[in-house]
């Protein structure tokens, strides 16, 4: 059979995944069958969620472009700073309302999203069907380290997260999907990802030990599984989680990453003040 060739060069961390002698030039891909260029671009590592615009000799095109010999393919990733909108985006439109779902692996991540306020489904060890239908039926990107999963055509929203460090990885996301700017700290459970909502008095009184009803303040309450939170010894760690995400800063986070972990088993401060609300939380 015949061997074609295309002319392939991918842009700015797209070449995150390419092979090192690919990475940052043009270069020759053959191909004998007709083929995608979806299917030639995932061939090549590159999960088919990374990238938001194909030129083929200059004009856009779909990932079912079929490859012709001789094709000069330039592909791009999700811009964040280049005005591309005169141009067709492979996606119709960014998600309106951040929302995501975790694989199993990023259990610390989907807390430190939840943490800033971010609608973030966890659902466990569950198959990768499972985690494509949550993320297509409710309209959330996929965060996983496992690029198959992003190869999946109904995926249409998603991010490879590089870091293995939850602090690195959280400053990853905030970064890819420019979340800054939507951060609400404290208004989501960390535990079950529901809203959180002032307390009322007769819930203080009915969840709060005695020892916190007295000394403690901002309750909050969560509608998705009833925990009340107050503000306690991890609330100043969490602040400095919020400011060091918020200027992209990754480097405090490592600190706070124990506090966040698990936040029930440690006893609450008392008789703090401040502004803002959360921290301790009980079943
Ligand atoms: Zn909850």
């Amino acid at each position: 059979m015949l061997v074609k060739n295309a002319l392939l060069r991918f842009y700015a961390e797209l070449n995150d995944f390419l092979p090192a002698p690919l990475r940052q030039v043009a270069f020759t891909h053959e191909f004998e069958r007709t083929r995608s260029v979806k299917d030639a671009i995932e061939s090549l590592g590159v999960p088919h969620t990374e990238v938001d615009l194909i030129l083929v000799d200059g004009s856009p095109v779909t990932f079912a472009h079929r490859l012709r010999d001789g094709d000069r393919v330039s592909v791009f990733p999700v811009f964040e700073s280049f005005d591309i909108s005169s141009l067709t985006r492979l996606r119709s439109a960014p998600l309106r309302n951040p929302a995501f779902v975790a694989d199993v692996h990023l259990g610390r991540l989907a807390r430190y999203l939840r943490m800033l306020g971010f609608d973030t489904a966890w659902p466990g060890d569950v198959p990768d069907d499972r985690l494509a239908e949550v993320a297509v039926g409710e309209n959330r990107a996929v965060l996983t380290r496992d690029r198959g999963l992003l190869k999946r055509n109904a995926v249409t929203h998603g991010y490879a997260v590089r870091s293995k460090e939850p602090s690195a990885q959280i400053a990853e996301v905030v970064s890819r999907f420019d979340l800054s700017a939507g951060v609400r700290p404290f208004s989501r459970c960390l535990r079950c990802n529901g809203l959180l909502r002032e307390a009322t008095q007769e819930e203080i009184e009915r969840k709060a030990p005695d020892r916190v009803r007295q000394d403690a303040s901002g309750f909050r309450f969560c509608l998705g599984c009833g925990r009340l939170y107050w503000r306690g010894s991890h609330y100043d760690a969490m602040q400095r989680l919020v400011a060091s995400v918020i200027e992209s800063g990754a480097g405090v986070l490592e600190e706070c990453a124990g506090a966040s972990g698990d936040t029930s088993d440690a006893p609450p401060s008392t008789g703090r003040s401040g502004s803002g609300q959360e921290s301790e939380c009980e079943g």
